[in-house]
């Protein structure tokens, strides 16, 4: 019997406000341990919550990127559990009432287009973090992360294969990156994600037993964490046994899943609408001053790069990964005014050169009007293809612009056509024997006179009008 895979991921993204979401201690990253704490941090008694409108206002964004309806009426509920690094005894978060619901996120497979349901987008605060010191056999709690805001984003189990779950989390990432909301840096925790995954025989309607995989804070981990669990999975329902509903960490040296409490039920964490918060109620007028100020996203910026710029798919997706690298490429564009050129520089040689150096595209040291600028010596023939790429790395290596290169090196391209023709007719008449030999139609000395023609020229002229300026001059002088 054959299976398919049911996958939903469960997507926490930390947002990145100023101050927390039910108080003002900073929301920073980092920081000495504890320094980003007060009352409300700490649960202290009396200390009222107060939320955060900028969290709210960024649940919106993200919600109206991901074509999710709005809740107008919003409440927050807390959710009870015992941990030390939650020390109120309950995180705050929002239960049957999230402010997203009935969404979907876009993207592409290769060529292939995939549309993932979401269930509901929610805020909620974020916990500390237990430090366990195997030295002194102590647990440290550090309660900065504490009330850091959280968007959890729930997808419907649309997703059918590791890969996949890997390729939605990243248009997931890059939505917040062009959202602004967050960072989606996966290695400092902004973006992680729990997996939810079983197996059921193909043609079969109902979904099988889930396992969730807690935690995952790597697209790798996430593939590897699927690909483990689907033959674990696989082996146990194989050998006519059932999968028991649980929740596992992934041990990322081992490569394996391991449980870590059986499943919770909803029940468990008796949640309430929390009474220290009032409402928030999401207007209309609100909700369409976001939708004005929504930023372009991914998909219009890559549709647009196909249809009107005449670019590949792949192309436009290679551009719109990151919102800085299409809107790096437009200034290109527009100090150039040739799409395609511009594609091929940044996408080859500038991307290229950012990677060898280990540069993020903020600290490129070729601005993009300089580029554009490069991309034009080579439209108008002021300095060869070959030029251009000795030119680039100057520029990358000096931060000067292209034309003080060019004309420091004086690499300008000989590119007028009598100039040309006069090294062709010197050539020529110092090589009679070839001269005769080509004009009496052996075609293969052709390459022997550009050959002369570019070492004469120090390989400054324009090989394009060298050919074609030898095939002119061997005409005029066949029929001379
Ligand atoms: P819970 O309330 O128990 O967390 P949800 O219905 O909110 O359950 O689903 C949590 C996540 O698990 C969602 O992303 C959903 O798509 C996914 N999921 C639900 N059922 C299954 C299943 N049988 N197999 C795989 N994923 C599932
Ligand atoms: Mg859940």
């Amino acid at each position: 019997m054959e299976f398919e895979t049911v996958i939903g991921l469960e997507v926490h993204v930390q947002l990145s406000t100023k101050s927390k979401i039910f108080c003002n201690a900073s929301a920073a990253y980092g920081g000495e341990p504890n320094e980003y704490i007060d009352p409300v941090t700490l649960g202290l008694p009396g200390a009222l919550p107060v939320t955060n409108r900028r969290a709210v206002e960024f649940a919106i964004m993200l919600g109206l990127a991901t074509h999710c309806e709005i809740r107008r009426f919003n409440r927050f509920a807390r959710k009870h559990y015992f941990y030390p690094d939650l020390p109120k005894g309950y995180q705050i978060s929002q239960f049957d009432e999230p402010i997203c619901e009935r969404g979907h996120v876009d993207f592409y497979m290769g060529e292939t287009k995939r549309t993932v349901g979401l269930k509901r987008i929610h805020m909620e605060e974020d916990a500390g973090k237990n430090i366990h010191d195997s030295r002194t056999a102590a647990s440290l709690v550090d309660l900065n992360r504490a009330g850091v805001p959280l968007l959890e984003i729930v997808s419907e189990p649309e997703i059918r294969s590791p890969a996949e779950a890997a390729a939605y989390l990243r248009a997931v990432r890059q939505l917040v990156r062009y959202l602004e909301v967050s960072d989606g840096n996966m290695e400092e925790g902004s973006l992680r994600c729990d997996a939810n995954i079983s197996l059921r025989p193909v043609g079969e309607l109902k979904f099988g037993t889930r396992t969730e995989i807690k935690n995952l804070n790597s697209f790798k981990f996430v593939e590897r964490a699927l690909e483990y669990e689907i033959a674990r999975q696989y082996a146990i329902l194989k050998a006519g046994n059932q999968v028991v509903q649980q929740t596992l960490l992934f041990d990322s040296e081992a490569g394996t899943t391991r449980p870590m409490r059986s499943k919770e039920e909803s029940a468990d964490y008796r949640y309430f609408p929390d009474p220290d918060l009032p409402p928030v109620i999401v207007e209309e007028s609100w909700v369409h001053d976001v939708k004005g100020r929504l930023p372009r996203l991914p998909a219009e910026w890559a549709n647009e790069l196909v249809s009107e710029h005449g670019l590949s798919l792949y192309d436009a997706t290679v551009l719109t990964a990151e919102r800085a690298f299409v809107e790096y490429y437009h200034q290109v564009v527009a100090a150039c005014g040739n799409s395609k050129a511009a594609c091929n520089w940044v996408t080859s040689e500038f991307f290229g050169a950012l990677n060898k150096a280990g540069l993020d595209l903020s600290q490129t040291p070729v601005k993009a009007v300089d580029l554009g600028e490069l991309i034009k010596l080579v439209d108008d023939e002021t300095i060869s293809g070959k030029m251009a790429k000795s030119v680039f790395e100057e520029m990358f290596a000096t931060s000067k612009p292209p034309s003080t290169i060019v004309q420091e090196k004086g690499l300008k391209q000989l590119s007028n056509d009598d100039d040309i023709l006069a090294v062709i007719r010197k050539e020529f008449d110092s090589n009679p024997g070839q001269l005769a030999g080509y004009l009496g139609g052996n075609d293969r000395l052709h390459g022997f006179f550009v050959g002369l023609v570019m070492k004469a020229t120090g390989g400054s002229a324009n090989p394009k009008k060298v050919n074609d300026l030898i095939r002119q001059e061997a005409t005029a002088r066949k029929s001379a």
